[in-house]
């Protein structure tokens, strides 16, 4: 097949929808369900239909555009909400990409048996109550409690964000009933990361994703003054803690090169120059593509953080936030990419993800691959955050030869 992408309409449509919650100088603010978002979804709808494409919306507001078929569905899609004063291509790329592959497959008439699908899956950012609310409603995997008592990171509950919507907590756990039976899913991302830019490869296919764990924690000691309460009677849950993140981090980075482990948020308290601190509140991030190793590192840093405060006379607790499962890429996906970049004549490079991705989630229910491409200086999340075109350009264009090979 020597039909190819139109990269000049795909930059047109992420400059276009870049404009949408955008802040000079500032970046783009779009998390799901914001005056932004709203509008951002009507742009896409709107830019779905003017495809031809049959437009749907599920209970969790994940938005598809179809070209009918017979059989399982092939679907492709990523997310258009950001972080705050975020980048225009984390997500967008990825939406846009498929709708652009649709676009073409009805323009040249490309014959496909199967029906094709894109996918804008809700929040898969977490702005509201954790990572992936739209594809994880989309498979029927949400916990109820956390829709109906989460608060989001704007302070209000997750309840009173609907409030403005058309969507309900009981429409967001129903949405998985209206998942049509899956093929394949397929995702373009911007790495996040700079293994790409630096190898100067266009294209990465991904072979698995890494699994997360988030817990919060703390270490409690005895808030006392800091002029008069001698070094041996002092019980400082700071320099537990710090004492905690130098051992954790050593202890990943030498035993288990490749995972991760972050303190990301710590608060202090009281917080004052002249109390040694009482109590520190912290986040614990950590990672592996691996679920043993992922759990050997669990099983470790609770041994340390108790072993830091028996020995600094405080207590230590936890409680797990969020936790996803390392996955492989399934073999016939990552099999067919590397086949069509060979027949484009495309370099490629394998490699692991450290960030989820919607695909994550997808893999729970279908084959699922993930297609990197490089951005300036790893940067994401960021205004800064930026790419080639012609990197989004060749990606794109694996996506078209991938789905039309599993559509035939
Ligand atoms: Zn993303």
């Amino acid at each position: 097949m020597d039909t190819r992408i139109n990269i000049d309409r795909l930059e047109k449509d992420i400059i276009e929808l870049s404009q949408i919650g955008s802040t000079k100088g500032s970046g783009i603010s779009r998390p799901s369900f914001s005056k932004s978002d709203l509008e951002a979804r009507e742009w896409l709808k709107d830019r779905f239909q003017s495809a031809g494409l049959n437009v749907r919306q599920d209970g969790a507001g994940n938005i598809f555009g179809r070209i009918d078929g017979e059989g399982k569905t092939v679907m492709a899609g990523s997310h258009i909400d950001s972080v705050i004063n975020g980048g225009m291509f984390d997500g967008p790329a990825g939406v846009l990409s498929a709708l652009e592959c649709l676009r073409r497959i009805q323009e040249e008439n490309i014959p496909v048996a199967k029906p094709l699908e894109v996918a804008s899956f809700t929040d898969e950012e977490g702005n509201l109550v954790g990572d992936f609310l739209g594809s994880r409603a989309f498979i029927g995997r949400l916990d109820r409690k956390i829709l109906e008592e989460g608060v989001t990171q704007f302070g209000l509950p997750f309840s009173e964000i609907l409030k403005g919507t058309e969507f309900t907590i009981d429409s967001i756990m129903n949405a998985y009933k209206d998942r049509p039976e899956l093929d394949a899913f397929l995702e373009i991302h911007i790495e996040q990361g700079p293994v790409l830019e630096a190898e100067d490869i266009s294209i990465g296919i991904v072979d698995r994703i890494a699994g997360k764990n988030h817990w919060l924690c703390s270490f409690l000691g005895k808030a006392s003054h800091a002029g008069t309460t001698p070094f041996e009677l002092r019980h400082d849950a700071f320099v537990g803690l710090s004492d905690f993140t130098l051992k954790a981090t050593q202890h990943v980075a030498t035993r288990h090169y490749g995972s991760m482990v972050t303190i990301g948020k710590v608060f202090v308290h009281p917080g004052a120059f002249s109390i040694v601190p009482g109590r520190t509140d912290f986040s614990l991030d950590f990672r592996s593509t691996s679920k043993d190793t992922l759990e050997t590192i669990a099983k470790s840093l609770l041994e340390m953080a108790d072993e830091v405060a028996a020995t600094r006379g405080l207590e230590f607790s936890y409680k797990i936030i969020d936790t996803t499962e390392p996955i492989p890429v399934a073999d016939r996906i990552t099999n067919l990419l590397t086949e069509e970049c060979g027949n484009l004549d495309y370099p490629i490079l394998t490699l692991p993800s450290g960030a989820g991705h919607d695909t994550q989630i997808l893999a729970e229910v279908t084959d699922s691959g993930l297609i990197f491409i490089p951005c300036e200086d790893g940067i994401s999340h960021s205004p800064e955050e930026n790419i080639k075109w012609e990197d989004l350009e060749k990606a794109a264009n694996l996506l078209l030869h991938a789905l039309v090979s599993l559509a035939v």
